[in-house]
C-alpha cells in the first residue's frame, strides 16, 4: 500500500536532514521518518553553526553539495570569522542563527526535493528477513519497505532528562524519548553505551540590563558559509553580549550541589569534557572567581536569550537565583531551565568508513548516535551516510574522504578506528594536516568530488575551476614580478615599511608581516591591471598560498608520503588472527576494526609500526 523506498532515514535532525537530502539529490527515493515535523533541524542547544574546526566542516559540507552552509546563510543573524589574528589554518567562520528560520529553511529544502517523502512518527523497529533489511516499522505498526536505513536518532534513544532531583524520559525538553531501537540493535549483537550532554537556561531579554554587559557585534564585513550564490548577505546583524559569573553566583550554585544529578551519582553517562556544565567548572576550577558568559539572541524577532557558558542540571530554583546574581541579570526572568540529558549511543568502532554497520548490511549510523556532539559533526556524518547508502544500493563506489582531504575524513577515521569514550567534538588539533584543511579552500579541495558524485551542481564546479585558474595566474604572475618599496606611497608608509634599495620578488615581499595582496598590488600597480576583475576570494587564496608556502609544501609532502600506506589495500574479510607474528593485542584489535588499508591499520590504538611492517611483508607475500 505504501510506496517502497531506496533509503529510509530515521530522525530529522542535522544528520538526518543532510542524509535525506544527499541520497534524494543523488536519485534515491527517500523516506524521512521523524517524530515531529515541527522540530525538523531543531537546534537543540545553542543557535549557532561553525566555530573553531566546526566552521571548516560546514564549508566542507557545502563544497560537497550538502545544505548546512546554505541553510545557515539564509538564517544567520550574526557572522564572525574567529581567530583572524592567527594563521589561516585557525580562521574559523561562526554564525549565530535564527533558530526558527534555520528549521524552516531546512524543512523548505526537504519539501522542495521531490525524492523526499516525510512520515511523522516514531520508528520502533528495523524489519529484517534473515540478515537482510527489508523495512522500518513505526509505533502505529505501519511498515515501510526499504533497501537501506540510516539511523540518526540524536539524543533520543532512551533519553532521560535531569533537572536537580527530577528526572523524566525525553529526547529533548518537551519531546518523547525513542524506544525500541536500542533493544533491537543490542539483540542483534550491537554494543551500546550511555552518554550525557546539557544545555543552559534561556532567559527573557527584556529583563536584562544590557548597559552592564559588553557588546560583541558581528564582523564589519560579514562573510557567509556557502561558496554558492546563496541569497543572503547580512545587511544588519544582532549583537551578542558578554558578562561574567562571580563568587556570589558560585555560592548560590553551590547551595544546589547536594541535589545535583552530576554529583550525587544519578547521571551515569560521560559528558563532553570541553563543554562542561557551570557546576562542573566551579568544581574543577575552584581557584577561578569568575567564568565568562555569552548572552546570545535566539533569532531576529524574539527576546529569548541563550546563556552560553551556563549549562546546568541544578534544580531550577537554584538556576533562577544564581542567574539573578550575574552582572546585568539582576531582574532576569527565566523562560526555560537548563537540563542534562542521558542517551544511548553505539560505539562507532562498529562501523565501516562508509558509516555502514559491520554487523548489518545496508544499515548506517550518523550523528550523535555515534558518540559525537555538535550539529556540524552530525550533519557531516549524515551527508556521508546518505551518499554511501545511495551509492551502495546503486552499486557505485564507496565515498570515503582521507584525513588529508577533509576534517570530515579525520572525524570518521577517528570514530571508526579509535572509538570514543566521551562525546566527540572536532578540534583543529585532531587534524594532522590542518594547514591543508582550511576553511578558505574547502571548495578547491572538495567541489570536484561533490560534482563527480552528482551532488554539487555544475555551476559550482565551473565557478571553482574559474577561481583555480585565477589563483594559478596570480601566483605565477607574482613569481615573475619584483617590488620596489617607495616611501612616497602613503599606504606603505602607514604600514611602517622601510624603502628597499633594490627590488625584491613579489613572492618574498608578500611573505613579510603586515603585507598582503592589497599592499603588494599597491607597491606594483601593474599587478592591479593584471588582476583586474579577479574575484576577491581568488586573490585572498593566492595570498595565503604564497605567504604560507613553506608550511603548506611541508604538509603536502607528508601527506603524499603517507598516501603510500593509505593506498596499500587489505582485502575485505582478511584473517588477521592467522598472522602469529603480530602481538595478540594487535591481532584482536585489527580483527575488531577490520581495517581496509595499512594506513587505517596504523591508526588503531595499540597497533605499532612493527606490526605494520609485519603485515606489509605478509600482504606482499600473498600478492
Ligand atoms: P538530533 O539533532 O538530536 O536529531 C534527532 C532527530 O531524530 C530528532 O528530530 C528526533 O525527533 C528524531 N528521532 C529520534 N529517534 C527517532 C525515532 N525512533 N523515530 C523517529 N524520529 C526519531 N552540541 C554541542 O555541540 N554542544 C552542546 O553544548 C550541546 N548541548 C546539547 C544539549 C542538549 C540538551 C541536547 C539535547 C543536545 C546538545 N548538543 C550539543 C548536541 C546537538 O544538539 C547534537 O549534537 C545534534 O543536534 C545532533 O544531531 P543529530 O542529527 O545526530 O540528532
Amino acid at each position: 500500500m505504501y510506496p517502497s523506498y531506496d533509503v529510509i532515514v530515521i530522525g530529522g535532525g542535522h544528520a538526518g536532514c543532510e542524509a535525506a537530502h544527499a541520497a534524494a539529490t543523488l536519485g534515491s527515493s527517500v523516506l524521512l521518518v521523524t517524530m515531529n515535523m515541527q522540530t525538523i533541524a531543531q537546534m537543540s542547544c545553542n543557535p549557532a553553526m561553525g566555530g573553531v574546526a566546526k566552521g571548516q566542516i560546514v564549508r566542507e559540507i557545502d563544497a560537497l553539495g550538502g545544505m548546512s552552509g546554505i541553510v545557515t546563510d539564509k538564517s544567520m543573524i550574526q557572522f564572525r570569522m574567529l581567530n583572524r589574528s592567527k594563521g589561516p589554518a585557525m580562521w574559523s567562520p561562526r554564525a549565530q542563527s535564527d533558530r526558527m528560520v534555520f528549521a524552516q529553511e531546512w524543512r523548505d529544502t526537504l519539501e522542495a526535493n521531490l525524492n523526499v517523502d516525510i512520515w511523522q512518527e516514531m520508528a520502533t523497529e528495523i524489519v529484517m528477513e534473515g540478515d537482510k533489511i527489508t523495512g522500518v516499522k513505526t509505533s502505529l505498526g505501519v511498515v515501510f519497505n526499504t533497501k537501506s536505513v540510516v539511523l540518526t536518532n540524536g539524543t533520543f534513544l532512551n533519553g532521560l532528562i535531569h533537572i536537580g532531583e527530577k528526572q523524566f524520559g525525553g529526547g529533548r525538553s518537551g519531546e518523547h524519548a525513542a524506544k525500541g531501537l536500542t533493544e533491537q540493535l543490542v539483540g542483534l549483537g550491537f554494543e551500546a553505551g550511555r552518554m550525557k550532554t546539557g544545555t543552559p537556561p534561556r532567559v527573557d531579554g527584556r529583563s536584562l540590563n544590557w548597559e552592564k554587559m559588553q557588546e560583541q557585534a558581528g564582523d564589519e564585513n560579514p562573510e557567509k558559509f556557502s561558496y554558492s550564490d546563496t541569497t543572503t548577505t547580512l545587511t544588519k546583524q544582532r549583537s551578542c553580549f558578554i558578562t561574567y559569573t562571580s563568587n556570589a553566583v558560585h555560592d548560590v550554585l553551590k547551595t544546589g550541589f547536594d541535589r545535583s544529578p552530576m554529583f550525587n551519582g544519578r547521571i551515569q553517562g560521560l559528558g563532553p569534557r570541553y563543554c562542561p556544565s557551570i557546576e562542573d567548572k566551579i568544581n574543577r576550577f575552584a581557584e577561578r572567581d569568575r567564568h565568562q558568559i555569552f548572552v546570545e539572541p535566539e533569532g531576529w524577532n524574539t527576546c529569548e536569550m541563550y546563556i552560553n557558558g551556563f549549562s546546568t542540571s541544578l534544580p531550577e530554583d537554584v538556576q533562577f537565583k544564581a542567574l539573578q546574581k550575574i552582572e546585568g541579570f539582576e531582574n532576569a526572568k527565566m523562560f526555560r531551565p537548563g537540563y542534562a540529558i542521558e542517551y544511548d549511543f553505539f560505539p562507532p568502532t562498529q562501523l565501516k568508513s562508509t558509516l555502514e554497520t559491520k554487523l548489518v548490511e545496508n544499515l548506517y549510523f550518523a550523528g550523535q548516535i555515534n558518540g559525537t556532539t555538535g550539529y556540524e559533526e552530525a550533519a557531516s556524518q549524515g551527508l556521508m551516510a546518505g551518499i554511501n547508502a545511495h551509492n551502495k544500493i546503486k552499486e557505485k563506489e564507496a565515498f570515503i574522504l582521507k584525513r588529508s582531504e577533509a576534517y570530515i575524513g579525520v572525524l570518521i577515521d577517528d570514530l571508526i578506528n579509535k572509538g570514543t569514550e566521551e562525546p566527540y567534538r572536532m578540534f583543529t588539533s585532531r587534524a594532522e594536516y590542518r594547514i591543508l584543511l582550511r576553511q578558505d579552500n574547502a571548495d578547491i579541495r572538495l567541489t570536484k568530488l561533490g560534482y563527480d558524485l552528482g551532488l554539487a551542481a555544475e555551476e559550482r564546479f565551473t565557478a571553482v575551476e574559474k577561481k583555480k585558474k585565477q589563483i594559478d595566474h596570480v601566483v605565477e604572475t607574482l613569481r615573475e614580478t619584483s617590488i620596489k618599496v617607495n616611501t612616497a606611497n602613503p599606504l606603505l608608509n602607514e604600514k611602517g615599511l622601510q624603502p628597499l634599495s633594490q627590488g625584491i620578488k613579489a613572492t618574498q615581499f608578500i611573505k613579510r608581516p603586515h603585507v598582503g595582496m592589497d599592499l603588494t598590488m599597491e607597491a606594483n600597480p601593474s599587478l592591479k591591471e593584471a588582476f583586474d576583475g579577479f574575484g576577491e576570494k581568488a586573490l585572498e587564496e593566492a595570498e595565503i598560498l604564497l605567504k604560507y608556502e613553506n608550511y603548506i609544501e611541508k604538509e603536502q609532502k607528508l601527506a603524499e608520503k603517507l598516501t603510500t600506506l593509505e593506498n596499500y589495500k587489505i582485502p575485505e574479510g582478511f584473517n588477521f588472527k592467522s598472522i602469529t607474528a603480530l602481538s595478540s593485542e594487535s591481532r584482536e584489535k585489527m580483527t575488531k576494526i577490520a581495517p581496509l588499508t595499512l594506513g587505517q591499520a596504523s591508526r588503531i590504538s595499540g597497533v605499532t609500526p612493527a606490526d605494520i611492517t609485519i603485515l606489509m611483508v605478509y600482504l606482499d607475500k600473498q600478492k
